[in-house]
């Protein structure tokens, strides 16, 4: 029995002139996805993409997995394809299905005919291919309001294809779909669900982490690096900015009042990822911010920090509590790395009274001991990039 992946990415894309765009958006970051578990066939054909192993080679059930991160896909059906064919439908049902109604109690049989020239209507074919269910699986009661399970057979134009309903996809928008930002990446648990959260509605992200080497170590960054490889599951590509800001946090702590130290320090760092969107054409700056989290997230703060940029800042964290963040975090594999301990420029010489409610003149009379412009200058010449790729 051949076995294939049909995904299905839901009535929002499907809608207005944009429809190719979308399918061919997701056609592509899907083909770069699957190809990890052997060569497919990834084409579509009646608002669905078809996934297709062309060897035994083919890991369909890690073809799966990955499917499963492109945004854009609502369900994916695991099905098996046979001939449209009653007797070969019946038969392919009774040995395919039954792996799918272990431990279920009832079930119902549903039919598409996406073909109308197959010369069953959609209410007997329901009726034989849930007849063929029953053989197999005696035990099973039919249940059509509240079914546990529910089979399909879908009569479509490249053949007739059974499965047992749909897997939840990642849902969201193709990524690209929406336009870049770029994603101020630090080591901590926030910011790449943040990244993860805007990506999911088309977003392709760049993203910008600060160091502050020597006081941040070389495994800080390459932890960073590896939650960008993480986010890459769900991305396939990330274009990683590393600035120094260890000049600025030293010109810092010689001039200015340590109760600002931080939030002075933001706006240096909103400034020069400013700077990056802006050269690589992102439109805005995304972080993992939540409001009240720590001192130099509370409104006053935050409207200090956004003083400092003229560029749209999205901050999808901003009402979750820690325990949803950390949930989400888990659910797409980066908390494990998130919380590896290493220290983050935001963390070498924290203030010991941070300002909770700064007042913006006095921040700006603060920023006015250093002459701003000139480090950011600096700091920006210490930019390195280095593209990150999901793994072939
Ligand atoms: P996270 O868990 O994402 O590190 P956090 O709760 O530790 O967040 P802060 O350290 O105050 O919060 O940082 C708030 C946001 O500022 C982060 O979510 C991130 O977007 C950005 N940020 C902080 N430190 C860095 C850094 N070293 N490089 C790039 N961005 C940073
Ligand atoms: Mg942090």
């Amino acid at each position: 029995m051949k076995e294939v992946l049909l995904c299905k990415y839901g009535e929002l894309i499907l809608k207005g002139a944009n429809r190719s765009y979308f399918e061919n958006l997701l056609i592509k970051e899907l083909r770069t996805r699957v190809k990890r578990a052997g060569d497919f066939d990834v084409t579509y054909a009646q608002s669905t993409i078809y996934i297709e192993p062309k060897n035994e080679d083919c890991d369909l059930e890690l073809a799966l997995e990955y499917a499963k991160k492109v945004f854009g896909i609502v369900s994916i059906d695991r099905a098996v394809v046979v001939e449209k064919d009653i007797d070969a439908i019946k038969a392919a049902a009774k040995e395919y299905l039954p792996q799918f109604l272990v431990g279920a109690r009832t079930f119902k049989a549903d039919a598409r005919r996406s073909d109308k020239s197959f010369p069953l209507k959609s209410p007997e074919l329901m009726r034989e291919v849930g007849g063929a269910v029953l053989e197999a699986c005696p035990r099973l009661k039919v249940d059509v309001n509240n079914p546990e399970v529910t089979v399909r057979v879908e009569i479509r134009e490249r053949g007739a294809y059974i499965h047992a309903g749909g897997i939840k996809g990642a849902g969201g928008m193709p990524l690209g779909s929406s336009g870049k930002g770029l994603l101020l990446l630090s080591g901590g648990i926030d910011s790449p669900v943040a990244g993860y959260m805007i990506a999911k509605r088309g977003v392709t992200l760049e993203a910008l982490h600060f160091e502050s080497f020597p006081y941040t170590s070389e495994r800080a960054k390459e932890k960073v690096m590896e939650l960008a490889r993480l986010l890459c599951e769900y991305t396939t590509h990330i274009k990683l900015h590393v600035i120094s800001l260890t000049h600025i946090q030293e010109e810092l702590r010689r001039a200015c009042d340590e109760d600002y130290f931080t939030l002075l320090l933001r706006r240096y760092m909103m400034t020069l990822a400013e700077r990056v969107a802006r050269r690589n054409h992102c439109h805005a700056l995304i972080t993992g911010e939540s409001l009240a989290q720590v001192a130099s997230q509370t409104m006053k703060a935050i409207e200090a920090t956004d003083n400092a940029v003229n560029m749209p800042v999205y901050r999808p964290c901003i009402g979750l509590d820690k325990e949803e963040i950390v949930s989400i975090a888990r659910k797409i594999g980066t908390f494990e790395t998130s919380i590896l301990p290493y220290e983050d420029c935001c963390t070498v010489f924290t203030p010991r009274h941070p300002k909770t409610r700064p007042e913006l003149e006095n921040v700006l009379a603060e920023e006015a001991k250093l002459d701003f412009a000139a480090l950011c200058d600096e700091a920006y010449d210490t930019l390195n990039t280095y593209n990150i790729r999901i793994e072939d």
